[in-house]
């Protein structure tokens, strides 16, 4: 089995096609600083970034994979999906992905609403400024928020505002996960269960998440992550292993200064993980 050092994959960043602060080509510069070798682009709901980056990437001799990061409800909770080696141009994957897009801007004015109610106002023209032609997400509210001085910071926006039972926020319904497992595969991707041990799943509803995860035809989840604890590494790797599942690795990052962890600063899988690159070409260099 091959092995590769910590810092030199990443299966999992944001540009500002969706809410990272930095456009493809200069996300892509940045991993190359950071040492990375392997980058996966995974922005939310939208694939815009995937074609310069690649082109980036190619310049900087990055191998890179075409990679999303797809909303999904699943008993009442949101759940992020990663698909890997996606394919940019399908059909299906592009036209439900477009109805995401709208149904963030038809939340995004109920959020606005409620934001109002509690003497903020303007959020939704302000969020879209900050987004620009990017997926409006909470994080131009956030941005937005601060930027005006109603919020401190964006820690404090997460805390007071925009989650369940806080001002700005809408229960919104996403996409089923079996329905993004499917649009993934059929594109020939890989399906990725983003960060588990970020959703407060308990035991059982983690198992059912699994199993019926790999029902539908995923295969891996992210076992490192910039939002798992060392500790979780390992629960996660047993949970992987449990379910024959493969792991994968990124940072989440999302700009400097806002993210859990940094670029080409993540540990390497626990040993008992299968990859989900082990079969990959692009990784076979390493
Ligand atoms: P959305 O997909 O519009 O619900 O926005 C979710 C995004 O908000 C996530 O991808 C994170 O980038 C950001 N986010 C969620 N929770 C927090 C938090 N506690 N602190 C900072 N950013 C957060
Ligand atoms: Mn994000
Ligand atoms: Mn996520
Ligand atoms: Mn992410």
């Amino acid at each position: 089995m091959i092995t590769i050092l910590p810092a030199t994959i990443d299966l999992h960043c944001h540009s500002t096609i969706s809410d990272g602060l930095y456009p493809p080509e200069a996300l892509v510069a940045h991993a190359h600083k950071q040492g990375v070798k392997v980058l996966a682009l995974t922005d939310h709901d939208d694939l815009g970034g995937l074609g310069v980056a690649r082109r980036a990437a190619e310049q900087h001799g990055i191998q890179f994979i075409d990679g999303v990061e797809i909303s999904v409800t699943w008993k009442n909770r949101t759940l992020h999906i990663v698909g890997l080696k996606v394919n940019p141009a399908d059909t299906a994957l592009k036209a439900a992905l477009a109805v995401v897009k709208q149904g963030r801007i038809s939340r995004a004015k109920l959020m606005s609403e409620d934001l109002e109610k509690a003497g903020i106002e303007g959020a939704f023209e302000g969020a879209q400024a900050m987004a620009g032609n990017s997926i409006i997400t909470r994080t131009h509210f956030a941005r937005f928020m601060v930027e005006n001085g109603h919020v401190k910071n964006s820690k404090v926006v997460f805390k007071k505002y925009l989650v369940k039972g806080k001002p700005g926020f809408v229960d919104h319904q996403w996409m089923s996960l079996e329905a993004a497992v499917t649009l993934i595969k059929n594109s020939g991707g890989t399906a990725v269960i983003a960060h588990p041990g970020r959703y407060g799943l308990g035991m059982v509803n983690m198992h059912l998440l699994m199993q019926e995860f790999r029902g539908y035809g995923g295969e891996a989840i992210e076992v490192v992550t910039g939002s798992h604890t060392p500790p979780q590494y390992d629960q996660f790797a047993k949970i992987a292993h449990r379910f024959s599942l493969k792991a994968s690795l990124g940072s989440d990052f999302h700009g400097p200064g806002i993210s859990y962890m940094e670029m080409g600063c993540i540990s390497e899988l626990p040993t008992t993980c299968v990859p989900v690159w082990n079969d990959w070409p692009e990784a076979q260099h390493l």
